[in-house]
């Protein structure tokens, strides 16, 4: 099952990623989850439109186990990471974590905080950011945990399961 996870989308530049999926299930037989992420990791206009829901159940390779496979059943978010959009980790429901202020994302300055990480680090980048609501600032915020960088090239690209428990809502401070 596939859902735009996003508030709108606009059909032509979504359709192009979204044809290429379909085609790499069906005609190149590849697995939903990684179909996918090869279908949207490298269409930046896609995913910066809207991130992408998948639930599926397949069988997949367990890492560094060859010739073992596990039955995955999971629903997941795909999203881009961009800091400048308000779209912390992929987060763009990202809420101001003060019980007294809550702002929504759109009203908060996201920013890198020191030391730019690359490559199959660039998740550890940490995070700064300041409230335009209440003016409250913070620094060294790291990425949930919960937030998993993707494979390949693109490395804003990211996942979580969905639906979020309610400690990871808390710590992003949608639920206190
Ligand atoms: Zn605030």
């Amino acid at each position: 099952m596939f859902s735009f996870a996003g508030v709108s989308t606009v059909d032509s530049l979504i359709v192009p990623a979204l044809n290429r999926f379909v085609e790499n299930v069906f005609a190149y037989d590849m697995g939903t989850w990684d179909a996918l992420q090869a279908s949207f990791r490298e269409d930046r206009c896609a995913l910066n439109i809207t991130p992408v829901m998948l639930s599926y159940a397949e069988y997949q390779n367990v890492k560094d186990k060859p010739y073992t496979r596990e039955h995955v059943v999971d629903t997941r978010v795909l999203a881009f990471s961009n800091f400048r959009d308000a779209r912390p980790w992929g987060l763009d429901i990202y809420q101001y974590p003060n019980p007294a202020c809550g702002t929504r994302a759109h009203n908060i300055i996201f920013h890198a905080d020191g030391k730019q990480h690359y490559g199959r680090r660039w998740i550890q980048t940490l995070m700064k950011t300041r409230c335009l609501s209440c003016g409250d600032a913070r620094k060294g915020i790291r990425a949930p945990s919960w937030v998993h960088q993707c494979d390949g090239d693109n490395l804003a690209c990211v996942w979580y399961n969905w639906p979020l428990t309610i400690s990871q809502q808390m710590e992003i401070g949608i639920m206190y």
